[in-house]
């Protein structure tokens, strides 16, 4: 195992309710030096532009608090398929996309968390994934610095992006590589069928990305545990120890140094126990 000497940015995805500048308060609280967020409702469409008073709020909170733009992981609209087989969903989509990608630039961000995208058994898994990388190039022609950080899935559905070769597939095919990274959640890379749940299991797993993605590309994780077992495809996260990953692959993460420097986000489903999960993983960091 790698020695450890960074510092680990540790977590959550906190509510922005109230207003985006509330936010780095709630991660504050928890005792977090990173956190995730929805710049707008997570389940409409449209919102109304960010208010100049509100970005500049946000601004001050995260200096104040001593939050910086790599360490926050804005997330996008539960809505967006960038993938869609249908041009008027994919419009649409692209669209909206393009407005979560302004406003993170807006916020002073440069990281934007997304889904890639589900092929609705209408297109092949080709086709979906060039219609995704398409969508990004054109978000990074339309908005300058943020990078579009794709997450990893659990395989629900139709949903692509839980195989590590088509998050190699779309962004080969992204041309601006300096704006594109990947987001593993944990959860949902075991229940692709990635294992996680000891720590010769994510030797394995993390070579394996390395290896068919490049380590390169990892921009942030999402820390969670799985209520659903390993190649269930079911994304079900649960609190840390509690789920069918278990804690060595959590220690693993806070002791290997390849996770310096990026968000660790818990997306854990028992926000009271935040603050006990991200002292545990600092823990583990400083025995590295
Ligand atoms: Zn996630
Ligand atoms: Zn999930």
């Amino acid at each position: 195992m790698n020695k450890n000497f960074g510092t680990k940015y540790i977590g959550a995805h906190v509510s922005a309710a109230g207003g985006v500048d509330q936010a780095p308060m709630r991660a504050r609280e928890i005792g977090a030096n990173a956190f995730a967020l929805f710049t707008k409702n997570q389940r409409q469409w449209v919102a109304k532009p960010l208010e100049a008073k509100t970005i500049s709020a946000f601004k001050a909170n995260c200096k104040m608090l001593g939050f910086s733009a790599e360490h926050i992981l804005p997330h996008d609209s539960y809505l967006i398929n960038l993938g869609a087989p249908e041009e008027e969903k994919l419009e649409k989509s692209r669209a909206a996309f393009i407005d979560e990608m302004e406003r993170c630039h807006q916020l002073g961000l440069t990281l934007l968390n997304f889904h890639p995208g589900s092929h609705l058994n209408k297109i092949s898994e080709a086709e979906c994934l060039a219609k995704i990388a398409h969508s990004i190039n054109l978000a990074h022609q339309a908005v300058p610095d943020v990078i579009a950080v794709i997450e990893n899935t659990a395989g629900q559905g139709s949903n692509l992006g839980w195989r590590f070769e088509h998050l190699a597939a779309i962004i080969d095919q992204v041309e601006d590589k300096s704006r594109v990274g990947v987001c593993l959640d944990t959860c949902h890379t075991f229940a692709a069928g990635y294992d996680l749940s000891s720590h010769e299991a994510c030797e394995v797993t993390f070579a394996e990305f390395d290896q068919v993605v490049g380590m390169h590309y990892l921009r942030a994780m999402h820390i969670n545990d799985s209520k659903s077992t390993l190649g269930s495809k079911v994304d079900r996260h649960h609190a840390l120890g509690k789920g069918a990953i278990g804690w060595d692959c959590f220690e693993y993460i806070a002791k290997d140094s390849r996770f310096d420097a990026i968000p660790l986000i818990l997306e854990t489903i028992e926000p009271e126990l935040w603050p006990a999960e991200i002292k545990q993983l600092r823990e583990w960091h400083r025995q590295a």
